[in-house]
């Protein structure tokens, strides 16, 4: 079978998106090479523009890398309100043509169109919208692919940046498809690919046009899978829900609470529990809540936001110690009665580029690096290369 043909889906990508706003908002950068992210000596580059990629400049490289390839770059740290700000204005459009928005990022959605074709002149005429909308809203330049599943549209929209509009009728799936190298496909990772390599399957259509049992040698059951991609086949849906658009917890006391060090020994129990939910779901947030009743029943909420996004259990503790700390030195001897604490500012964690807070602050990872030490000297490496690796099979 060769997959559900009838459906409409788009995929929405802007173009750089941190560093295009940062050129938005100073026009004096223009014609420069621009790279946002982490200032510190463990900052990574969250993104470049077309200008800072030409010398080999990408997204997830140490800072220290960009500086030594590109030294006369503007390097600028992120400012995430400005990026969600713009961000709201982006998936507003989408949802002026369909409800049905998948958002994997703050700069990239999937759409599901398919109800929408009639009333906006088909799928071409959708995406050449989406496009001019949100230039004349935002300023800024989308890439939009389009194609029957969200497979080839998210590949389509990658296939022409910037500025792309692509579109994959299903008559020309295998000419777009074949030539692409395997690692294009979803899950097809550093590891699989050498070893698809070493049977001398380096394209989408060598995969596609192999022997499946010779593919199941290297990649098992999952051998269908990848060959059914190779076709262009992918029935997956548009989800249109992110649940949780915060995650929280409070306690309320058997007696009030006064001392201090047990009062923030219970925040930092509450950011445990809220990180490694995030964590869970691979999310970060970026807005730290703690709520307070003292033991009048009076409620108080403290709220900061970080300069970029963090699901790290040090990094949010810190955050609330500090909202905790600012009605407490106003308040010292009032009992509390109950203390909760809570993140919003939900996004996921492959966001773009990966601007997280703890690689914006090198003292939080150093901190982080020397637990992971103390865990080596104790139990030697094979538990931190063990982490590393589970860690690397769910991003590939
Ligand atoms: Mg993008």
């Amino acid at each position: 079978m060769a997959g559900d043909m009838s459906r409409a889906i788009i995929h929405v990508d802007m173009d750089a998106f941190y560093a295009s706003v940062e050129l938005l908002d100073d026009p004096g950068l223009s014609g420069q090479a621009v790279i946002v992210g982490g200032l510190g000596p463990r900052g990574v580059v969250a993104t470049a523009n077309y200008e800072a990629r030409v010398y080999g400049v990408h997204s997830a490289l140490p800072m220290s890398q960009a500086r030594r390839l590109c030294p006369q770059a503007r390097f600028i740290r992120p400012r995430m309100a400005r990026y969600r700000e713009l961000s709201v204005s982006v998936f507003s459009v989408f949802r002026e043509f369909t409800p049905r928005v998948e958002g994997l990022s703050l700069d990239e959605a999937f759409l599901d169109v398919t109800g929408s074709l009639k009333l906006f002149g088909g799928q071409q005429a959708i995406g050449r919208q989406l496009k001019e909308q949100i230039l004349a809203r935002t300023g800024l330049m989308a890439s939009v692919g389009m194609a029957h599943n969200k497979f080839l549209a998210k590949l389509a929209s990658d296939s022409q940046k910037p500025d792309g509009f692509v579109f994959v009728q299903p008559g020309e799936v295998h000419a777009f498809l074949d030539p692409m190298p395997i690692n294009r496909l979803w899950g097809v990772g550093k590891r699989t690919a050498p070893r698809l390599k070493a049977l001398g399957i380096l394209t989408i259509g060598q995969l596609r046009r192999s022997d499946i049992s010779a593919v199941r040698t290297v990649l098992g059951n999952r051998a269908e899978h990848f060959q059914r991609l190779s076709r262009g086949e992918d029935e997956r849906e548009v989800q249109v829900l992110r649940p949780d658009k915060s995650i929280s917890n409070e306690i309320t006391f058997d007696t009030d609470l006064l001392d201090r060090t047990e009062l923030l020994a219970e925040l930092l129990r509450q950011s445990e529990n809220v990180s490694r939910r995030l964590r869970a779901q691979e999310l970060m947030a970026s807005t730290v809540v703690v709520k307070i009743r003292d033991a009048n029943f009076h409620t108080v909420t403290r709220s900061g936001s970080m300069r970029a996004c963090s699901n790290i259990t040090r990094t949010l503790y810190r955050m609330a110690r500090a909202q905790f700390g600012s009605w407490r030195d106003k308040h010292r001897t009032t009992p509390v009665r109950l203390l909760g604490m809570g993140v919003s500012g939900l996004e996921p964690e492959n966001a773009e580029g990966k601007a997280r807070g703890d690689q914006l602050d090198s003292r939080s990872e150093q901190s982080l690096d020397r637990v992971f030490d103390r865990i080596n000297q104790r139990y030697g490496d094979a538990k931190i290369v063990h982490g590393l690796a589970l860690r690397r099979r769910k991003d590939s």
